[in-house]
């Protein structure tokens, strides 16, 4: 069993999600990449510890996560089971249904079938009775919002999750999904974005769309899957993400003009006292409507580096008006 650090709750803000009476970590950790079966099960079982050592109560995870699918899932219940089910009540565990998970019509997307399905093989997969927030992974072009909104709505009366959320809706699907939940009675308590200095499509409604129905915001890929960091200054190297076949950072994303920005976002970075890394997640949590920031990271070191962004969260309006200039250049 795992013995998690006694002042694990002493630096960590915690920030009220929407409306809700849920608190959430102003960080708090993805399993996307780095804990499928094809990753060191002793490096991401430390990630873990050491995660949850530091106050990150939160862990996101998905059907899908792994490679392969499923196994992120897989491991995440093996290490709860074994070393910190003790602690089940003071984690915040979610999943998510709608990317491809197996094949046929009833797989993928967001009718019904599938996602009630979904989740009662994530409980299996990760031991659970019950995950703390499930989520609408993607919003379904031809299935009805209703369907797919009472299909939260029955798996939380069910109490198979305590809360529901949508991933990656757009500000009107997001109104609509906020106003059909709330109808039936299992207000949404939380919006799951991609946002960072470079993906910034979030500014444009969907965090005032979101504040108006008392949502929260849970924001994605803050480095952009490792761009906004200074690992990719000198090249791509062996084992990140851009070099691995299955990591979803593409080499061709990694211009000479992105660099460019990157550099100089660096230097401002230097200028704080601060890594890249740590200056782009304090840049999103400037803005109240975003309850916590979802990292991802591939080591100890990594973690430690991003969650101590916090010591530094305050910027100056010239230090602002610097990187606009810099990001529009
Ligand atoms: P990030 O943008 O934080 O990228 C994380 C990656 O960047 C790490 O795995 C590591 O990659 C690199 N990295 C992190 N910190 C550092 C550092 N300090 N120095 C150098 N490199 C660093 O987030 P993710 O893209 O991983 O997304 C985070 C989470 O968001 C996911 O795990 C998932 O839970 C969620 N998500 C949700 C989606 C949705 O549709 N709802 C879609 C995508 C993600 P490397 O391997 O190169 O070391």
């Amino acid at each position: 069993m795992h013995k998690a650090s006694e002042d694990r709750y002493e630096n960590m803000p915690y920030r009220r999600c929407g409306r809700s009476g849920l608190l959430l970590p102003a960080i708090s950790l993805g399993l996307w990449h780095n804990f499928g079966h094809v990753d060191l099960y002793d490096n991401f079982k430390q990630i873990l510890f050491r995660a949850f050592d530091r106050g990150i109560t939160h862990f996101d995870l998905a059907n899908n996560y792994g490679p392969p699918p499923g196994s992120a899932e897989e491991n995440f219940g093996k290490i709860l089971r074994e070393h910190m089910n003790h602690y089940r009540d003071e984690m915040i565990i979610s999943t998510k249904a709608g990317y491809h998970m197996w094949p046929g019509p009833y797989g993928e997307w967001g009718s019904r079938k599938y996602l009630i399905a979904s989740l009662d093989q994530s409980l299996k997969r990760m031991g659970l009775d019950y995950v703390d927030i499930f989520y609408s992974h993607r919003p379904d072009p031809n299935t009805p919002l209703e369907e797919t909104m009472m299909a939260l709505d029955h798996v939380v009366r069910q109490g198979k999750a305590l809360y529901a959320g949508i991933s990656s809706y757009s500000p009107d699907q997001t109104r609509e999904a906020a106003r059909i939940l709330r109808e039936l009675g299992t207000p949404c308590l939380i919006h799951q974005p991609r946002y960072s200095m470079f993906d910034r499509w979030v500014e444009d409604g969907l965090l005032d769309q979101i504040e108006k129905d008392g949502i929260g915001s849970i924001v994605f890929s803050p480095l952009a899957q490792g761009l906004l960091t200074n690992k990719y200054i000198k090249g791509i190297p062996e084992n990140s993400r851009a070099a691995k076949s299955h990591g979803f950072l593409q080499k061709d994303q990694i211009t000479d003009k992105v660099i460019d920005k990157v550099k100089a976002l660096n230097q401002m970075a230097e200028k704080r006292g601060q890594s890249l890394a740590q200056m782009a997640i304090a840049w999103l949590l400037k803005d109240e409507r975003v309850t916590s920031v979802l990292i991802g990271a591939s080591s100890v070191a990594q973690l430690d580096q991003n969650i101590d962004s916090i010591n530094n969260l305050n910027f100056e309006i010239f230090e602002l008006e610097e990187i606009e200039k810099i990001l529009t250049n």
